[in-house]
């Protein structure tokens, strides 16, 4: 089984809260380091712009190619639920090792705080939400259900198989666990 999220671009408003909610329930210092990220982008001229947003996490990507480039095999793909996890206590920390992780992702995925030699950190399911059969905590908090998770085959019989979105594009390398859809100019 493969446990990935849905994403429907066309009802973010860009609001933040799963964002925000991530920190919140995984404790992360105010800064940069977001295991959970809304990008925006925008297209045309005024008067005419379009602007998109995309929530971006870790996909758990079928084929993780972060999991390839650790060189401390810090980074591992769960067997029952295909969640990939990362081990901070194996990492070897950024400037020990160059970010590959962060260098191989397609999707910008692997954080780092602002300490030194900074061990990574990422999107983890919300695993301790997951073992309770409860969505992830950005999932819960989008007030608009842009969000969604669940088994991936549960999420393509109810969303389809959308793969294509604005500032999105769907690896074919890596496979990420995530159903899209887009945000449409018309
Ligand atoms: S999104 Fe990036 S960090 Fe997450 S599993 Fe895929 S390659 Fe790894
Ligand atoms: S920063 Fe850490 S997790 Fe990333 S590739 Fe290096 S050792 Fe592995």
């Amino acid at each position: 089984m493969q446990m990935g999220f849905y994403f429907d671009q066309s009802r973010c408003t860009g609001c933040c809260a799963c964002q925000v909610a991530c920190k919140d329930w995984h404790d992360v210092p105010a800064g940069d380091e977001k295991w959970m990220r809304v990008l925006y982008s925008e297209k045309g001229r005024f008067p005419n712009v379009f602007v998109a947003y995309l929530a971006s996490a870790c996909w758990h990507c079928a084929a993780p190619i972060c999991a390839d480039a650790c060189p401390a095999d810090a980074i591992s793909k769960r067997e029952n639920d295909g969640i990939v996890l990362v081990d901070p206590e194996k990492c070897l920390g950024k400037d020990d090792c160059g970010a590959k992780c962060l260098k191989a992702c397609p999707y910008d995925a692997p954080q780092f705080g602002p300490e030194e030699n900074a061990r990574m950190h990422k999107c983890n399911f919300c695993e301790d939400r997951l073992a309770e059969n409860k969505v992830p905590n950005c999932v819960e908090a989008c007030p608009v259900r842009a969000l969604d998770a669940g088994p991936m085959e549960e999420l393509e019989t109810k969303y389809g198989t959308g793969r294509t979105a604005e500032a999105f594009t769907w690896s074919k390398r890596t496979r990420p666990s995530v159903i899209l859809k887009a945000k449409s100019a018309e």
